[in-house]
Order: structure tokens, then C-alpha cells, then sequence
């Protein structure tokens, strides 16, 4: 099959081989597959993974042991748990001791042909949202992750900082909560796009941290990120941490200890909740798409995710 691999270097693989079967795994068909910061940062180092990238997706069912996956478009949840350690048996199987992530962490992805998930890890994706909103299921999952960490009342001052793919999810779940929330990014055309969603936007070099805000959410996917967001939020208030990123930054801590901050980080979400939300039209996911690319244009996509400013690329597997 063709595959977009990463190994120590990118490169497309025109005859890379099949995903091997697991025990009572579904093999897919990828129609289309997003590009996010994460599979940047994994081609910078970040989990020192090795393999076929690809997390955001979505796929046709080849071959399924459950009954009510076949003939099923399908978007996956990429965390592939073992079910019997106590964090799984506790609920949090998304931070199971032996797991892999699809394409990030021992699990092959899907920027190519074919991909292979466990059954429980898949939701049929319903007619009313169509391929292109279907790669953002995952990310916009992981939007609303924040809500489920985070009490917002709707009284809250609620900062996003950063105007990227997430950051964009992020500033619309909060909205459709009933959150005042303000974006604060670097792209004036994205902050318009903002002003479209009826959502407050602000330039950053506009922005004077005054330890205000209840909740900051940084989704810059920059080291400087946290450090503004400690600035910007008020004591006692939280911080929710959205980048991944392949390398640290000395940070200091002082600000946290001082004010009494809470530092929240957060990864995947509810995939119910984003497929809701796509289906009734609540989140406006196609304006982020910037370009559309072949598979066999894997490299160059990266390269084209990486610019600043660029949102979502999405890789076709037609
Ligand atoms: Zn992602
Ligand atoms: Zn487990």
C-alpha cells in the first residue's frame, strides 16, 4: 500500500507493507486524513516515534468482527488500550499503561491505504457529516476535552491563545458553552474568521498580560505559549495546556507558586460530543481547510502544514 513514513526522515512509500492483523482489530480504508501540529512535532523528535504518521481521519470499514461497523464510513479514537490495568478498569483508559496512539506511539497511522483499529475504537460517522468535516472529529474531540476539565460558568473571562487548527475548535466549543471567550492569535486573517464566529479576537502584540483571566487556553503549540498564559491568567486561575511540542523550555515556576495557578494539561476528547456538534452544524470546521493534497504529495503537505498560518491540509487517499 502507499504510506507517508516517518524514520528518522519523512518519505513516501509507494509499496509499504500492510498493517499487520491484530486480534479482533477492523481494517479500514482511509478516504482522508488531516494533518496536525503533532505529526509536525513527531518530525522533529517529539515521542521519537517511527512509522506511518496520521491520527485524523476518516475511513471506510474493509473488514470488521463487529457487526454494526460493516459497510460503515468511520472516524477512530487513536488511544489502543489493554482494558485490564488499573487506569483502564478506573475509567481512564485514555491513559492506559499499555497503550499505543495511531500514529504516534507504536501503532501504525493513516496517511495511507489502509489502517488497523480495534472495533471499540471506531464511531460510524452519520450521512449528515460529510469526509471533509469528518478529519476533524478527533481535534474538535480534543476541543472539547477542555470542558470537561475546566468548570465554565459563562461568567468567566476566557482567553485561547493562539489562532491555529486548535485553537480555532477550542474558541467555538467554548463559545457554543455560553463562555465569553476572546481569541488572541498573530494571523490577522484568522482573527477575522473569529469576528465571523462571533467570537472576541485581539492581535497579540495588542495583548498586556494583567493576571485577569479565569481560564487561559493555550493552543500556540510554542514554548512561549505557557509562559504568557502564567502572565495572563489570575491568581487562583487555570491554565489548559493543548500544545505538544518536541522540545521543553526552561520555564519559570515562581508565577505559579505565587499566584496559586492550576496548570491543566489536555489531550483527547469526547468523540460523541464532536460528531453531535459537527452534525448539527454548530462548528464551522470547513473554513479551516486550507488546501487538499494527494497522498503521493505527503512531503510537500508537511511542508505546507509547517508555514505559519497555514490551517487545516488534508491528505486525499483517491
Ligand atoms: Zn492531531
Ligand atoms: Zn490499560
Amino acid at each position: 500500500m502507499r504510506a507517508l513514513v516517518f524514520d528518522n526522515s519523512l518519505r513516501f512509500d509507494p509499496r509499504h507493507a500492510e498493517p499487520a492483523p491484530g486480534d479482533g482489530d477492523t481494517l479500514l480504508r482511509v478516504r482522508q486524513a488531516g494533518i496536525c501540529a503533532t505529526d509536525i512535532e513527531i518530525t522533529r523528535g517529539y515521542m521519537s516515534f517511527r512509522g506511518v504518521l496520521g491520527h485524523e481521519f476518516v475511513a471506510d470499514v474493509v473488514e470488521t468482527p463487529d457487526k454494526n461497523l460493516v459497510g460503515q464510513r468511520v472516524a477512530g479514537e487513536i488511544n489502543i488500550v489493554c482494558g485490564r490495568c488499573d487506569l483502564c478498569l478506573s475509567g481512564l483508559s485514555n491513559h492506559c499503561r499499555n497503550r499505543s496512539v495511531l500514529g504516534i506511539l507504536n501503532h501504525d497511522g493513516a496517511f495511507a491505504d489502509h489502517v488497523r483499529l480495534p472495533a471499540i475504537n471506531l464511531h460510524a460517522i452519520p450521512r449528515t457529516i460529510d469526509d471533509d468535516q469528518a478529519v476533524f472529529i478527533e481535534p474538535l474531540a480534543a476541543a472539547f476535552q477542555v470542558l470537561k476539565q475546566v468548570k465554565l460558568d459563562g461568567r468567566k473571562w476566557v482567553t485561547v491563545l493562539g489562532d491555529g487548527r486548535l485553537g480555532l475548535l477550542v474558541a467555538q466549543v467554548l463559545r457554543n458553552a455560553g463562555c465569553p471567550v476572546r481569541v488572541i492569535g498573530k494571523h490577522p486573517d484568522k482573527l477575522a474568521l473569529c469576528e465571523r464566529w462571533h467570537i472576541r479576537s485581539r492581535p497579540l502584540d495588542d495583548i498586556i498580560p494583567r493576571h485577569d483571566q479565569d481560564v487561559v487556553v493555550d493552543c500556540t503549540g510554542s514554548a512561549e505559549g505557557l509562559e504568557l498564559a502564567v502572565q495572563m491568567v489570575r491568581p487562583r486561575g487555570t491554565v489548559v495546556l493543548k500544545s505538544t511540542l518536541a522540545s521543553g523550555k526552561p520555564l519559570n515556576l515562581a508565577p505559579v507558586v505565587i499566584d496559586e495557578i492550576t496548570i491543566t494539561g489536555s489531550r483527547c476528547g469526547p468523540f460523541r460530543e464532536a460528531i453531535r456538534a459537527l452534525s448539527e452544524r454548530q462548528v464551522d470546521v470547513t473554513s479551516l481547510i486550507y488546501r487538499r493534497m494527494k497522498l503521493e504529495q505527503g512531503i510537500e503537505a508537511m511542508d505546507l502544514a509547517r508555514r505559519p498560518g497555514v490551517l487545516k491540509v488534508i491528505l486525499t487517499m483517491e
